[in-house]
């Protein structure tokens, strides 16, 4: 796999610098202006300036204007606006601009702030609905721009609440779907684009069209995991179950990598009585057990595992489990997590516990407030089970120790199991029915970003030359060819649908797919 830089991933503060003062570029056709759209559309600096950045930081790039709809009949208009065009202007959904690599971006063309149909409590969008029917139980309707925070607070309030999730819920719900949506709670529900039943989506002719496994289902499984290629997302319908009211939260703490992954697969081929959410993570120096993503340790504990840390050459590795339960199941849950944990080979006397709310526990990770003058040079990647022990000996025993001092985020590694995610999609994973996530969750200063580019590129470079098929998740790459590789044999039918759905090429350049050298 090649090191993926789409556009101007920036080499240096200067010219990250440099890009950010480039002035607003202005495109658009006058027809614009004369359109019922008008009066939603921004051009001011600060609109342009917002949209033209994301999490990441790493990327710059200016829309023309920024679209705020009040309805769907709006990005409608504005989307059949452009294909009427000679020369259409492209068109970004940017849910919260939480990707890394300027995904959500429209260099000239057009950001639409999907958030901007959640009307702050006004009600302008769909919104979230929760309903029931004899076929498919409980679900909830939900705006595409809606955050799976507010799914969950809407959600619970009537007991319910949708069975797979993201780590952290500040993430809308069609910028998750154009991804995937994995988590622990994945190795057993499948990724959130495992758990929709129906979507309503503006494909890139403008057209509104509702979709589900039976009905347009070419747009329903290209749009899930297809990276805004083919539409915008306004409604998915979501499964939900009832919702566990607590959780048991344990984190065992391994010094050994075969132990570590052979109890996390023993873990996620457990039958209904095992655990409910899996993850595990790699603990170094610069990566230490709390973390942004949570603070889980009382400090008696980090010095114990810090201790332990020092022993072992720097590297541990961590499983973190839960299991709900709720009035009915108090009494033996105990019990249960005592024999779920019985065979694991733990360090021992390394078994951490807690015991919450579940809403705490959903809610746990949280960004802070710096992230704006930090950058994210992110990179996460699906590793097939085949591969992970060389991959332990070359990136985590050797590549990642290598550049300890540069590490300064969470380390993910987790497995999935392949039969809960859907082929049809347009996700891309590895082809064994066991395969790991890697999360390399980096917070750098923009001057040291050269730094953690470098090891990225590395681990990259290790990939391609093992000659494993490994898979970046949130994908990023600068040349086409890149994109065919990734996507494999699903390349012919994704570029199929975009030829469908939409052949104009206006949605979503910042994915730097269609559009890219
Ligand atoms: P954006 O970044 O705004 O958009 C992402 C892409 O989707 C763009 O191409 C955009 O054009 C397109 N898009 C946005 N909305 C729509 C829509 N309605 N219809 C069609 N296309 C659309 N991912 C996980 O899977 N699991 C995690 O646990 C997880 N944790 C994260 C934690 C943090 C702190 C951050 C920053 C990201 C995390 N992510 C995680 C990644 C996240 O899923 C992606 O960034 C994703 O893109 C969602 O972000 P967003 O809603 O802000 O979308």
């Amino acid at each position: 796999m090649a090191a993926a830089n789409p556009s101007p991933i920036l080499p240096s503060y200067f010219i990250f610098m440099f890009f950010i003062i480039i002035p607003c570029a202005t495109a658009l056709p006058d027809e614009i202006l004369r359109k019922d759209i008008a009066g939603h559309l921004r051009t001011d600096p600060e609109s342009t300036s917002k949209a033209s950045a994301d999490y990441g930081n790493l990327v710059r790039e200016t829309p023309s204007a920024v679209f705020y709809p009040s309805t769907i009949d709006e990005i409608i208009s504005l989307v059949k606006l452009s294909n009427n065009l000679s020369t259409p202007f492209s068109v970004a959904a940017r849910g919260c601009g939480h990707s890394v690599r300027g995904q959500p971006m429209a260099a000239d063309g057009v950001v639409v702030e999907m958030t901007s149909l959640a009307g702050n409590g006004a009600g302008v969008g769909v919104g979230v609905r929760v309903s029931w029917n004899p076929a498919l139980g409980f679900f909830a309707d939900v705006g595409g721009e809606q955050r799976w925070i507010d799914v969950l607070e809407a959600t619970l309030e009537h007991g319910l609440a949708p069975v797979s999730w993201t780590d952290y819920l500040y993430l809308t719900v069609g910028g998750t779907l154009s991804n995937g949506g994995i988590s622990g709670q994945s190795f057993l529900h499948g990724p959130q684009i495992s758990n929709v039943h129906e979507l309503d989506v503006i494909t890139g002719t403008g057209d509104f069209i509702t979709c589900s496994k039976d009905m347009n289902s070419e747009l329903f499984f290209a749009v899930l995991g297809g990276l805004g290629q083919f539409g915008i997302i306004t409604r998915a319908r979501i499964l939900l179950h009832k919702a566990p009211s607590r959780a048991k939260w344990v984190r065992l703490i391994y010094n050994d990598f075969s132990k570590f992954t052979r109890d996390q697969e023993h873990l996620i081929s457990s039958d209904s009585n095992g655990p409910n959410y899996v993850e595990g993570s790699l603990i170094t120096d610069n990566s230490p057990p709390n973390n942004w993503r949570s603070s889980f340790y009382s400090s008696f504990h980090q010095s114990k595992i810090r201790s332990l840390l020092k022993s072992n050459q720097g590297l541990l590795y961590s499983v973190e489990i839960v299991k709900y339960y709720n009035d009915l199941t108090a009494d033996t849950i105990d019990e249960e997590l005592e024999t779920m944990a019985k065979d694991l080979e733990f360090v021992p006397d390394f078994m951490f516990k807690k015991d919450v709310p579940v809403i705490d526990f959903l809610k746990r990770v949280a960004i802070g407030d710096n992230h704006n003058s930090e950058v994210h040079p992110w990179l996460n990647l699906f590793v097939p089970k085949s591969a992970i022990s060389d991959f332990n000996d070359a990136v985590f025993a050797q590549i990642i120790r290598k550049h300890n001092h540069t590490i300064s985020g969470p380390i993910l590694f987790y497995p999935f199991n392949r039969i809960k995610w859907d082929d049809r999609t347009s996700a891309v994973i590895p082809d064994e029915e066991i395969f790991y996530t890697l999360g390399l969750l980096h917070s750098s200063m923009p001057d040291e970003v050269e730094n953690y580019e470098k090891l990225n590129n590395e681990i990259l470079e290790f990939c391609e030359k093992s000659g494993r098929k490994i898979k970046q998740y949130l994908p990023h790459y600068k040349s086409k060819e890149d994109w065919v590789k990734h996507f494999g044999s699903k390349w012919d039918s994704f570029r199929e649908m975009k030829t469908k759905f939409d052949p104009r090429m206006i949605l979503s350049p910042g994915q730097r797919i269609f559009n890219s050298i």
